[in-house]
């Protein structure tokens, strides 16, 4: 916390317009801008979504990358166990992770699969974008490790512990509680990610599963998109104490841009309606299983019922990051935009991967000298990487 004195006086000092611009662009010029937690994938296997071409939906493309200045990305590989029966989560997991692979050679002169820390800045200093790829939900494994160190060999670096609902390893913020936080199998999970140096992602799990899993494991944790519940008090918030917790373990509190949970009003309108939505939803995809105009459709109701929600602005984000950065330090906050997984409800001003440097130049004018800046859009995330492949090393 201490270190966080130093920064409102920085603040006071009032800075010219002219030279907060020149500082902002001497900062994108190399700044490694790099997103814990982005959905993506799914929609090339779906959609044939092609990186490559610019989109006027969703939020990731590769001509919004290069405008926003990316570095580097976690895409998300998932198949939720609401959405798929349990024989289904193996194959289809491995159908996204494979649609990643293959979308990634069509633009193989941008963009390059990245599986370590050192990978992610080699390929950022040669002005290309590095993707990695994270698994959602330990419920994947069926209480296997040699999956796990398959899911390791085809790429996966960071694992969350449980999705939307309980997994055999730990319960989920959002389920009643089986296990009182980490199972033995998690335990034992962790033990092993550890050895491959994949990053335990606390995201979704418990505040309990949290604590267990910080004292469980030998290196830092992170929360790949989670926002903070003392801004606003909702369900898949985090509190304070399990923000410092995270931190006292060198761990990053990567913040999810998701407009309901950056706020709590938009979060009570989001979940009026998310019933009424959802089965809005199903209906096109049960009438329609073979209309490519489905998604389209299925974005039109999603656009719908954000309309319905309170605008949530750029700056109740940084509410966020300020929060983190006074509790425990700039160390120890980052980006976990969850783009492309929040069904298009993104604040004001922060709608898609372009926009990221609206947000270096909004930490910028707060006072956040440059060296902070460079650790919460990226630097922080490279250190637990570094810490997790030492400790796998040892
Ligand atoms: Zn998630």
């Amino acid at each position: 916390m201490h270190r966080l004195l130093c920064l409102f006086p920085l603040a006071l000092a009032a800075q010219a317009p002219g030279a907060l611009d020149a500082r902002v662009e001497r900062l994108l010029r190399d700044i490694l801008i790099f997103d814990a937690h982005i959905d993506t994938p799914r929609y090339f296997l779906d959609e044939g979504y092609r990186l490559a071409d610019e989109h006027g939906y969703y939020e990731l493309d590769l001509p919004r990358m290069r405008k926003g200045r990316m570095g580097a990305v976690f895409f998300g590989v998932f198949a939720q166990p609401q959405d798929y029966p349990q024989a289904q989560w193996m194959p289809r997991s491995m159908e996204v992770l494979d649609a990643l692979h293959e979308e990634l050679k069509r633009v193989p002169r941008d963009v390059e699969f990245a599986r370590t820390s050192a990978d992610v800045l080699r390929i950022h200093k040669a002005g290309r974008i590095a993707a990695l790829a994270s698994l959602e939900g330990g419920h994947l494994f069926h209480d296997s490790l040699p999956v796990l160190r398959q899911f390791a060999r085809l790429g996966i670096r960071y694992i969350t512990l449980a999705h939307f609902r309980n997994s055999i390893y730990a319960d989920s913020m959002t389920d009643t509680p089986r296990h009182g936080g980490l199972s033995e199998a998690g335990r034992e999970l962790i033990g092993e990610m550890n050895r491959l140096g994949m990053i335990p992602d606390v995201s979704h799990i418990s505040d309990k599963a949290v604590l267990d899993t910080v004292a469980a494991s030998r290196a830092p944790v992170i929360a790949s998109h989670s926002s903070v519940k003392a801004i606003a008090p909702i369900p898949r918030n985090m509190p304070d104490e399990i923000i410092r917790a995270i931190a006292s373990k060198g761990g990053v509190m990567c913040i999810n841009f998701h407009a309901g949970y950056l706020d709590e009003a938009a979060y009570d309108v989001y979940i009026r309606n998310r019933e009424a939505r959802d089965r809005e939803i199903k209906t096109i995809l049960e009438t329609r299983p073979k209309d490519p105009s489905r998604w389209e459709l299925i974005r039109g109701v999603q656009k719908k019922y954000f309309e319905k929600m309170p605008k949530v602005p750029l700056a109740r984000l940084e509410d966020h990051i300020d929060h983190v950065a006074r509790l425990v330090g700039a160390d120890h906050v980052g980006l976990g935009s969850d783009f492309d997984g929040v069904s298009g409800m993104v604040p004001v001003g922060m709608e898609d991967v372009s926009k990221y440097p609206a947000l270096v130049r909004a930490l910028a004018e707060k006072g956040y000298s440059d060296a902070d800046i460079r650790k919460i859009m990226g630097l922080n995330l490279i250190r637990v990487m570094k810490a997790n492949e030492e400790v796998a090393a040892r």
